[in-house]
């Protein structure tokens, strides 16, 4: 069958979506059904969700019936992000992957109309699409944010279980669990997911919390217990069992751990440096990443010191703009050696408006701009730093119910740390690197996958072109 095939593309911006066609030469090419993603009604919570949930369904993909075959495909007349500006090119790419051959013959020819192509963007730190009813509120954001790579830093094992094969595909965002936490008796995160496990309001962090610290619902779970190098080794394989792509580690105060863990207190401490090491040691023999929450200067170090591979925060990222904030500042020579170790670090700057929160005696709360605005400062300062000496940003804003989209606004628009181009390559290549550095994702060069997004405007001259994504191309075909 040969002759012109109208490919449906839904063009989405933030108001409106309505449906345009784009045309399609092709060889051989049928119609059949996506595989369905379904959402229940229930969790639909705006306009927006509401109208994807009816177009999913409805969406018609053009598939190669001749299996056997390669599938050559033209990209012309794009304006293609180079990391640091656009250019007019044609793109070709087989089976998926972007090719800087001439095909000897074209199957598919897509006209771009001038518009501004960049790679999909990557959150690097979140806890959310880690349950079914996460996933059926939040995947329908990541998709229109054009977020394709995700890392959860620490999620219920059990409750990806049923669905996490459904990420497998190369048509679907991809998505690196590391399931439960690794931290040590009653330290972080124990009490928030503890308190979650048990049903209670998170208020009840501070009314219950004799009833929280006897509760043990989801250790092996959300979080594991270990105490020392042996509890590691005695618990590697359960860890192990439940099939962690990455495995999240808490520093915290950790130069006084001692001190906190006999204390009897909850939450303030994570694991003991050396019981970090024989996880770190541990990890790597299983030929996984380890990603550290830290809190201070001297976490941050610790993690250099172990051979961590990422930090989920900047230290200073909890800032509160009251106390002094000179344990939070990192030195010349660790930010050479994050450089030298090639870790990266999302600053989750957004955490500013957070701590920057005035809790009045009559409940009511608000955020002292004046506070905020000496935090966005301090995490201006050390973000640069960390970026003049070489070290790799990447993009998470760790906020429920939101995707790495609001950490990427708050640093361009709050922070003013980075120019466009230069957030916008830390959005699409740093960031998609970092959580999947064995693929070759984030570049439109030769043997990298066919992913990318279509916008209507240039982000370099108005970054809310970021949200005229008209057409998401994953693996070489359209998401919808
Ligand atoms: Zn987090």
């Amino acid at each position: 069958m040969n002759g012109n095939c109208y490919s449906p593309v839904y063009i989405t911006t933030r108001r409106v979506l309505i449906v345009k066609f784009l045309t399609v030469r092709y060889v051989h090419l049928d119609f059949k059904l996506p595989k369905q993603i379904h959402f229940s009604i229930g969790s639909v919570n705006n306009m927006k969700q509401l109208i994807l949930l009816f177009l999913i369904p409805l969406f018609l993909t053009c598939t190669f019936s001749d299996q056997n075959s390669t599938h050559n495909v033209a990209y012309e007349n794009g304006l293609w992000f180079n990391g640091s500006e656009f250019i007019e090119a044609t793109y070709f790419s087989s089976d998926g992957i972007f090719s800087d051959q001439l095909p000897t013959r074209i199957d598919t020819t897509y006209n771009l109309s001038g518009k501004y192509i960049i790679p999909p963007f990557g959150d690097a730190h979140t806890h959310e699409l880690g349950s079914r009813e996460s996933l059926e509120e939040m995947l329908p954001r990541y998709m229109e944010d054009g977020i394709f790579y995700v890392q959860i830093l620490a999620n219920h094992a059990s409750k990806i279980a049923d669905f996490r094969d459904e990420f497998s595909s190369q048509h679907n965002i991809d998505i690196a669990y590391a399931n439960g936490g690794l931290t040590s008796t009653l330290g972080h995160p124990f009490v928030a997911f503890e308190t979650a496990a048990i049903g209670l309001h998170w208020s009840a962090m501070f009314s219950q919390r004799g009833r929280i610290k006897e509760s043990r619902l989801a250790e092996k779970d959300a979080y594991w217990f270990l105490d020392s190098p042996d509890d590691v080794e005695m618990q590697w394989d359960e860890i192990m069992a439940s099939d962690p792509d990455l495995i999240k580690i808490f520093l915290i105060n950790t130069l006084k751990h001692g001190e906190l863990f006999n204390s009897g207190q909850m939450g303030n401490f994570g694991l003991a440096a050396h019981t970090a090491e024989a996880v770190v040691t541990k990890a790597h023999e299983s030929g996984l990443r380890v990603v550290a929450h830290v809190e201070t200067a001297d976490d941050f170090r610790i993690g250099l010191d172990i051979g961590v591979n990422g930090f989920g925060h900047l230290p200073g990222y909890s800032w509160n703009a009251v106390i002094n904030p000179e344990k939070y500042r990192l030195n010349d020579d660790d930010l050479a050696r994050a450089a030298q170790q090639n870790v990266f670090v999302t600053p989750t700057a957004v955490f500013a408006r957070v701590y920057a929160t005035n809790f009045e005696s009559d409940g009511t709360r608000s955020i002292d701009e004046e506070r905020k605005q000496r935090v966005n400062q301090f995490l201006k300062h050390e973000t640069q730093r960390l970026h003049n000496a070489g070290v790799r940003i990447a993009i998470g804003s760790d906020q429920y119910r939101e995707t790495s989209m609001m950490e990427l606004d708050y640093l361009y628009e709050s922070l003013e740390v980075f120019d466009a181009s230069t957030l916008l390559h830390i959005g699409t290549y740093t960031t998609p690197a970092a959580i999947f550095p064995e693929r070759r994702i984030g570049k439109f060069l030769n043997g990298y996958e066919a992913s990318f997004l279509v916008l209507d405007k240039n982000p370099l001259e108005d970054w809310s072109a970021l949200r005229t994504i008209s057409i998401r191309v994953k693996h070489g075909k359209p998401l919808w």
